[in-house]
């Protein structure tokens, strides 16, 4: 089959039409679930977009969806001429000045719904619905029964956050919140959360909390129930009784009433669903975790103990996923499909980046856990100020933590003058402000996926510390004890392989990577079978 004609572009990059040759053939044979492993430029949306044509025009495949756990993506991602549907608050009504679709007055539920003409919001999902191949949200996608109810095929691109987003779902807020107020006491802190995790891993815990999810459940499914009436009642007396135009006040009044509806009526679903999985046997965690939670009695944060229900793998809620689906295809640069399912094929892509382009070297300069590294940091920012200098430009240092970070900020800020630290409150706004100048350093916390830093620019990439996961963290450490850390290792080999291709994004781009953290030596060692071939062909052990 020519399938050029299929292609945006009239043509293929190396090893994009053999992927798409063996996608198809999967299907074909009646595989159900295709890993695509397409590392950085590999074109790996192109190959979907092609995919999805082709199943459509060829094999008469309908109800095919695009979509990425990943939602900018979605958002602001060049998907040629899929129609989108994203979510309601990025499309303004046009009738009600200030607002979104997501507060629009009609519901397409009530009787008499008469949608305005020209709504953004119901034209695209109008366009959405008639087409054959579309994408959406993945929250979108999980939400809205009218999508996922007769979806064909299934595309998720950047699969790897998928395990992740199907727990996060999963998971609920028990809302037994210990606040300890007025108290930065953290010995004390520590006690507490000692103790709220020893009761919450006893049996009577589990049954307590069986029952607890019960009764929230019933109460927030009757909660939710009236808001809906009240905001609904609100409406229409906003909008039928004459007024036609309301204020802002009362518009802000309506945007709070079907938010607090929307956010009852979303944990009322995610304590259902745990139901669902507590009573099929799932394995889960209940957990404390220490979080600061701004208390807007006192003006400002508190030290808080916070519970979750949090399931120990996300196999059953992937088979809910794919239930009744002709063909699920993942897509991803570091696949994590084997936490998923055993039940799937590969499809491996060649790294289109010489490796030249893209070396990986590991010099360790000292490891950077609790115990050392106040020892460790001056020579790390030496180090890191070093490799800056071979290039002088801007150099993207990974640093684990926002405490590592602020930890080499005190050592570099002698050493350079342009050090950017991210900003707890505004990650953003601190990448964006080191994008903006030349010869900066920016102590990242976070940035090991989702960022493109493409072109000669951006010729230095270090790792200072590899992105460990806490071991004694209550989730971790249930989840290392029943999945033999299968998972903690398998996500630490994922994130700094993701690391290493931020700066070189194209066959013609050119950066190189640093690992400076003595730590990832032992696990590299260790657990060389959990890297791609793309990574151990560019890795470089030093001294
Ligand atoms: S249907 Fe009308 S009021 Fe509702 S979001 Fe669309 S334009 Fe706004």
């Amino acid at each position: 089959m020519a399938y050029e004609k299929y292609s945006p572009y009239n043509s293929f990059r190396a090893g994009q039409e053999k992927a798409i040759h063996d996608i198809i053939s999967a299907f074909e044979h009646e595989k159900q679930v295709i890993e695509l492993d397409a590392p950085t430029a590999a074109g790996k949306t192109v190959i979907l977009y092609c995919v999805g044509r082709i199943l459509e025009k060829e094999f008469a495949m309908e109800n095919i969806r695009f979509t990425s756990p990943q939602v900018s993506l979605i958002e602001q991602g060049n998907l040629f001429d899929l129609p989108k549907l994203v979510g309601k608050s990025n499309y303004s009504c046009e009738a009600i000045e200030g607002c979104t679709a997501a507060e629009c007055p009609f519901s397409s539920k009530e009787e008499g719904f008469v949608s305005c003409d020209d709504c953004t919001y119901r034209m695209a999902k109008r366009k959405f619905h008639e087409a054959k191949f579309g994408a959406t949200t993945f929250a979108r996608y999980l939400m809205d029964p009218t999508i996922n109810g007769d979806t064909q095929v299934l595309m998720i691109d950047e699969s790897t956050e998928l395990e992740n987003a199907l727990i996060e779902r999963t998971s609920i807020d028990l809302g037994m919140d210990k606040k300890i107020p007025n108290s930065r006491n953290w010995k004390e802190v520590d006690a507490l959360l000692k103790s709220t995790n020893t009761y919450l891993a006893t049996d009577k815990a589990r049954f307590d909390i069986t029952n607890h999810i019960e009764r929230r459940y019933d109460e927030l499914r009757l909660l939710s129930q009236d808001l809906k009436v009240a905001c609904s009642s609100y409406r229409k007396e906003l909008f039928n009784d004459g007024n036609g135009k309301p204020d802002d006040k009362e518009i802000k009044k309506l945007r709070r009433m079907s938010s607090d509806y929307m956010h009852v009526n979303n944990q009322a679903m995610a304590c259902g669903r745990a139901l669902r999985y507590i009573n099929s046997g799932v394995k889960y965690a209940l957990v404390g975790e220490k979080e600061d939670v701004w208390n807007p009695n006192i003006g400002k944060k508190v030290p808080t103990i916070k519970t979750y229900f949090r399931l120990m793998d996300a196999r059953l809620p992937f088979q809910d996923l794919i239930r009744d689906k002709e063909f699920v295809i993942l897509a991803s640069g570091t696949p994590t499909t084997s936490l998923l399912t055993n039940d799937y094929e590969s499809v491996v892509m060649k790294h289109p980046i010489d490796k030249s382009r893209r070396l990986i070297h590991y010099i360790p300069v000292g490891k950077m856990n609790n115990n050392v590294k106040e020892k460790t940091a001056p020579l790390m920012a030496e180090k890191i100020k070093f490799l800056h200098d071979l290039y002088s430009r801007k150099t993207l240092v990974h640093c684990g933590s926002y405490a590592v970070a602020e930890l080499l900020s005190e050592h570099l800020y002698h050493l350079h003058r342009n050090i950017i630290l991210q900003d707890r409150t505004d990650r953003e706004g601190s990448l964006l402000h080191w994008q903006r100048l030349d010869d900066a350093i920016f102590l990242s916390v976070r940035y090991e996926e989702g960022l493109s830093l493409d072109g000669p620019e951006y010729p230095m990439n270090v790792i200072a510390k590899a992105p460990f996961m806490n071991p004694y963290d209550a989730y971790v450490e249930q989840r290392n004890a029943y999945d033999n850390k299968k998972w903690y290792n398998l996500s630490l080999a994922t994130l700094v392989q993701q690391a290493c291709g931020r700066a070189t994004r194209s066959p013609d781009d050119y950066s190189e990577t640093y690992i400076l953290d003595e730590s990832f030596g032992w696990f590299y060692r260790s657990f060389n079978y959990l890297f791609a071939d793309w990574f151990k062909e560019a890795f470089i052990w030093g001294r």
